[in-house]
């Protein structure tokens, strides 16, 4: 392979790709080029994935083809910088923010780049490098792994951010709908933030483990008992105070809706369905988090108040990746967060 080139996961159809030769991406004015250590696999990486569809089919360019597919929840190191960036910052370990924007924009000068219009995503990240804007990659904070740090921005960020649009008063009850990686986040957000009472709703039994150990006060298999009846349980009828909510299913959508107590609030980063309700009950949506929140975030990591590394289940190297994305789609019961180690 030459310095020009690069190997690259190239998706061929449903649930299935190649690792390829590709031309190595090359840093554009401030711009750096990152050698890809870890790459972990996201919940929305597999709706892409199991798609047979290979075209560009989202927000940010998210296009399941591109060599890299989507991936990006991406640590590595600096290798070289583009014009404008400090030559002081190669061979600097870094985690991406993903979430970028226009520059130029209010949203943008604020570093709320969810915010902005034309807000996109960097990917490309089931490959050996990637480019990125440099003050998107971020130092890797001391005694955090790489593995760990390519989770940082969007399974601490995403479940942050959404926590914080509830504003959990301390003292509050909190339901959490879905255990997955977001979710126990999700629980994780709830607890940093003051919920007295965090009630856990998931399927499957390791993840409801997980939660407990992460801060559930509660947990419910709602394949073995009625969730909405359980949380009414535990709140004298009236429901949560707040329901945080991660399942992209019609079915679990209405149920922590109703879950919810009278002008409780629920925060949702799984898209919301239509509810079916005229209840007096406040539903917020969530994309990401604020890159200006960040510095606190990682406090938190470091400080061990939020946790990334129980997550980790399964790592696979670059030539397995197909087993690590259909690991991590078809086996929820044993997998939660799988990396691909592209080193
Ligand atoms: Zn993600
Ligand atoms: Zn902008």
């Amino acid at each position: 392979m030459s310095s020009d080139t690069m190997r690259a996961a190239v998706k061929t159809g449903a649930e299935t790709a190649d690792i390829v030769d590709v031309p190595r991406p090359v840093p554009g004015r401030l711009e750096a080029l990152v050698r890809v250590h870890a790459c972990a696999i996201c919940a929305s990486d597999l709706r892409g994935w199991a798609s047979p569809d290979i075209g560009d089919r989202d927000r940010g360019g998210w296009n399941a083809s591109r060599p890299g597919l989507t991936g990006h929840e991406l640590s590595g190191v600096i290798e070289a910088v583009g014009d404008g960036v400090t030559g002081t910052r190669i061979g600097e370990s870094v985690w991406i923010d993903p979430i970028c924007g226009c520059e130029q924009c209010p949203a943008c000068a604020a570093k709320r780049y969810s915010l902005c219009p034309d807000a996109g995503a960097i990917c490309g990240g089931y490959a050996e490098y990637v480019t990125t804007p440099a003050h998107m990659a971020l130092p890797i904070p001391h005694g955090v792994s790489m593995n760990v740090a390519s989770m940082i921005s969007d399974m601490m960020g995403t479940p942050m951010g959404a926590t914080r649009r509830a504003s959990i008063e301390t003292g509050e009850t909190v339901a959490v709908w879905g255990l997955g990686p977001v979710g126990l986040g999700l629980v994780q957000g709830a607890r940093i933030d003051g919920a007295a009472t965090i009630v856990g709703v998931d399927l499957h039994a390791n993840r409801r483990t997980l939660a407990i150990e992460l801060g559930a006060t509660h947990v419910v298999d709602p394949a073995a008992e009625n969730p909405v009846a359980a949380v009414r349980a535990l709140t004298d009828g009236r429901g949560a105070d707040v329901v945080l909510h991660s399942v992209a299913a019609a079915e679990a959508s209405r149920q922590a809706f109703d879950a919810l107590r009278l002008e409780g609030r629920m925060v949702t980063v799984a898209g919301f369905p239509p509810a079916g309700g005229q209840m007096p009950k406040t539903v917020i949506g969530n994309w990401a988090c604020y890159h200006a929140d960040f510095p606190e975030y990682v406090d938190l990591l470091t400080d061990g108040a939020f946790r990334l590394d129980p997550y980790v289940t399964h790592t696979y190297p670059m030539a397995d990746i197909v087993e690590a994305f259909h690991v991590r789609l078809h086996r929820p019961d044993e997998s939660l967060k799988v990396i691909v180690e592209m080193v």
